[in-house]
């Protein structure tokens, strides 16, 4: 298969990355990398999709990785795998032994190791520039179920219809499924056993970077990683629920300007010019002390959460960058002089953040050990709700019309014209129920 071709089937399968934002892979593969790292790190405690993923599908993936290593022409394929998800190591290790273009690196239990600038650094030792891609120093970052995802695009033509997700925390059942795209919350929790706590709240994904769902009506999309179910009382419920007014409200007596979450923050540890302890100046005193020009260091925060747990007083520097993201604009980022930094923090590896630490500050040691194990069970809803725009890009425009008979893998919604986007699919048999400006519903037939 050449480079054309798997690009081609890659976008007609609608893939996007399954671990983040939802890159659309098709666009991602459209370079010419030296490296290819797979991203088996999975750093967000209690999800446990890729690991298990990569231990049950190691044939498969190391066979995916091959094609595209080839047709990209690059020099090797690396899978970045947790020390500790020890037979997922094995499996692929074994796979692989006969690819000399294929190896394995595996990785320390550190938050967040799936960041990809962390990633890049800790596989190849290359810092990625301020604000940049892994492309830029040669490296393309593939997430362990979007390659799955692209490995059944090109060998059984099969568009992303489907998502694991990991369901864990006060659950009767945790478990990971592989979920029909578009199904609610709710349905997915009923498949692990519903709620065990009385007053339970949902966060949707990991419980770092997850967000509050108060709607369990919400559809499960092509990048839903996991739900959290957790008591409404929980630390961790009620840091997410806290306002950003109120956070601030709380910074501009209790920030004593210790820089904990400076010293911690991983970009920061990279070398890159993000000082979130300034940044929480603008709450005490509003402005940050440093020039105007570098009010863009905002962009430079990748959102892990970490200076959160770095704060002793349990303040949210995070949420302020994100807030001055919006406001500030694309103009500012772009504006931003981006530079690689020579070397990182000397101290960079002393202060990465262990896990296990990491789960007794959230105060979710008593899941930790919850297996939440791989469990096939058969879904039929009666209807689906497919997102359009489950992508980074710009949502995609339906091409179906109310009334109109699909089947289980149906295009329903393409890109617009050159946009960035993805195609979506049906992942039900059925009748388009509804089109409207977010979403297209499906009822079974
Ligand atoms: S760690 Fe907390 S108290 Fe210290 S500078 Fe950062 S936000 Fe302020
Ligand atoms: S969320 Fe906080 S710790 Fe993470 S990159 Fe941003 S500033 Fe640094």
């Amino acid at each position: 298969m050449d480079k054309d071709q798997l690009i081609k089937a890659v976008a007609e399968a609608g893939v996007v990355g399954a671990g983040g934002a939802g890159f659309p892979a098709a666009v991602k593969l459209n370079s010419s990398p030296e490296v290819i790292i797979v991203n088996g790190a999975e750093c967000e405690p209690l999800l446990k999709v890729d690991q298990q993923l990569a231990l049950e599908n190691a044939s498969e993936l190391a066979k995916a990785l091959n094609v595209i290593v080839t047709a990209l022409g690059a020099k090797e394929g690396v899978f970045a795998v947790k020390e500790k998800y020890t037979q997922a190591v094995k499996a692929i290790k074994s796979e692989i032994s006969h690819l000399k273009n294929l190896r394995v690196k595996t990785l320390g239990n550190y938050y967040p190791m799936g960041d990809e600038q962390v990633l890049v650094f800790e596989v190849l030792g290359r810092i990625v520039p301020e604000g940049g891609l892994p492309l830029a120093c040669g490296a393309l970052v593939i997430n362990v179920e979007s390659l799955l995802n692209i490995s059944r695009a090109i060998h059984l033509k099969e568009p992303v219809i489907d998502k694991y997700l990991t369901v864990t925390g006060s659950v009767a059942k945790p478990a990971t499924f592989k979920v029909p795209v578009g199904i609610s919350i709710s349905e997915v929790l009923e498949a692990a056993g519903g709620p065990t706590t009385k007053s339970p709240v949902v966060i949707n994904g990991g419980p770092m970077m997850g967000k509050l769902e108060e709607d369990l009506t919400t559809p499960i999309t092509k990048t839903t990683k996991g739900l959290i179910v957790l008591d409404r009382m929980h630390p961790r419920s009620e840091a997410k629920k806290r306002s950003l007014t109120s956070m601030l409200k709380i910074a501009r007596t209790a920030c004593c300007h210790c820089m904990y979450c400076t010293d911690l923050c991983p970009r920061y540890l990279l070398g890159h010019r993000l000082y979130p302890d300034r940044v929480m100046r603008l709450a005490s005193y509003g402005h940050t002390g440093d020039p105007p020009d570098q009010a863009g260091q905002v962009f430079l925060c990748c959102e892990c959460g970490l200076c959160e747990q770095a704060c002793v007083m349990g303040l949210q520097p995070w949420r302020l960058n994100h807030e001055l993201k919006g406001r500030l604009g694309p103009k500012v980022a772009n504006a931003l002089v981006k530079l690689t930094p020579d070397e990182v923090n000397r101290f960079r590896e002393l202060r990465r953040y262990p896990i296990p630490r990491l789960v007794q500050k959230l105060g979710l040691a008593q899941y930790e050990d919850l297996k939440a194990p791989l469990t096939v069970t058969s879904f039929s809803p009666k209807r689906v709700r497919l997102m359009l725009k489950q992508h980074l890009g710009a949502p995609a425009v339906p091409i179906v019309k109310p009334g109109q008979k699909v089947k289980r893998g149906d295009k329903v919604a393409s890109p617009p014209e050159g946009a960035l986007g993805a195609h979506v699919h049906t992942s039900l048999t059925g009748k388009v129920e509804e089109v409207q400006t977010t979403s297209i519903t499906v009822i079974a037939k």
